[in-house]
């Protein structure tokens, strides 16, 4: 039997309650799909600050070197009114979330977007506009590019430079086709790639588009589509459905997953990874920050990070099977009604955090 180690990061605010439904979903899925998992927590954020006076211990990044995939739930306390707020930047709890980043050197970031049938009311943009379900995933380049460049100021003039070479767009285009790969079939039947640049303008797009070509020469069975980020901007409102994997540069995909992740609707079920080189640990979190004003009142909704426990077994594990019956289940769970109070319409059963992932293992198995 396969035995997987897991470090878990609960962090601050709700954190600890998100990651112990997470854990409960991955033991059920484990359990039915016939694997091992074996958990070591480990500190980040305001409470490691609290314990070590540092927000990412050396301990921390040890043992998320070593296992096989790191869950995070989020860090941080009440925005503008923190004990850490006093600290230095680098001494605060979200420094220590770079740090981990960096130490791990996850130069690709996931972002899933998707609209389940049951929430459809929570999509901004018209039923006719979403169909029935709509299920796009972002992969943004998240180490290179122009925040990352040379800037300076020179007189009353002020520049950011963008740079990208050959292998730092390989290996975060090799990451999307893989997705792609690994995700099944887009609902037009397709394995699809929308590789987006600025190609008619910028001489690092076109680098990006010459080296993204190379890439999809090794995954015959994806489609490549290239696309400029100005009119994907529009599609992902006028025509979401056609999107299957959005490869984008670091800057594009950052406003990029911002725009699909709100057509997607509730923050409390957005999950996202992390990736480094193949064979390194990924990192898995909810998009959301530790929600202070909720912490500890078991009224967080546990989704997103259960999803990111999904992605986790999906592309760090290589369980696919068990990312797919935990990904199904909290369909089911949507389906018969059952809502954490963030996502809470008339008709609804309201539940508390615990309940909710009872109600996804109860569906798992
Ligand atoms: P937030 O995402 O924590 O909360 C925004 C709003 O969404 C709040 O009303 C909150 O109650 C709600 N919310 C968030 N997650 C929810 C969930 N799972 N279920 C139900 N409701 C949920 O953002 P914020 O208030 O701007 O930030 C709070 C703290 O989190 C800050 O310290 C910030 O720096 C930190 N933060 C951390 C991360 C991270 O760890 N990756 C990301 C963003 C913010």
């Amino acid at each position: 039997m396969n035995t997987y180690n897991i470090t878990l990061l609960r962090g601050d605010g709700i954190g600890p309650e998100i990651v112990r439904e997470a854990v409960k979903a991955l033991d059920a899925a484990a359990a039915k799909f016939g694997f091992a998992l074996r958990y070591t927590g480990a500190l980040i954020g305001g409470i490691a600050i609290d314990e070590t006076g540092e927000p990412l211990p050396q301990a921390t990044i040890d043992a998320c070197k070593s296992s096989d995939a790191v869950l995070l739930g989020a860090v941080g306390g009440a925005v503008g009114g923190n004990k850490w707020d006093l600290l230095p930047p680098p001494l605060r709890p979200e420094a220590g979330l770079l740090k981990i980043r960096a130490e791990m050197g996850l130069f690709a970031n996931l972002r899933p977007a998707v609209i389940y049938g049951p929430l459809r009311d929570a999509c901004p943009l018209k039923p006719e506009i979403v169909g029935d379900r709509l299920d796009l995933l972002v992969v943004r380049e998240l180490t290179g590019g122009i925040y990352f460049g040379e800037r300076g100021r020179e007189g009353d003039a002020a520049f950011d430079t963008e740079r990208y070479s050959v292998p730092e767009v390989e290996r975060i285009a090799r990451v999307a086709f893989d997705a792609a790969m690994k995700r099944g079939k887009s609902p037009s039947g397709r394995r699809r790639v929308h590789s987006v640049d600025k190609a008619n303008v910028l001489e690092t797009s076109r680098l990006w588009r010459e080296t993204v070509n190379k890439v999809s020469a090794d995954y015959p069975e994806v489609e490549l589509i290239h696309i400029l980020v100005d009119n994907t901007a529009m599609q992902l409102v006028r025509n979401p459905k056609q999107f299957d994997v959005i490869l984008t540069s670091n800057m594009f995909g950052d406003i990029l997953s911002d725009e699909a992740s709100q057509i997607a609707g509730s923050i409390g079920m957005l999950a996202s990874a992390s990736l480094g080189e193949p064979g390194k640990p990924g990192l898995y979190e909810p998009i959301h920050g530790s929600a202070p004003d909720i912490a500890g009142q078991n009224l967080a909704n546990p989704l997103a990070t259960i999803l990111s426990a999904a992605m986790l077994l999906r592309y760090s594990l290589n369980e696919p099977a068990a990312a797919d019956a935990i990904e199904k289940a909290v369909e089911t769970v949507l389906e018969s009604g059952l809502r954490t109070v963030d996502i809470w319409t008339e008709g609804c059963v309201k539940l508390g955090t615990d309940a909710m992932g009872d109600a996804v293992i109860k569906a798992l198995s």
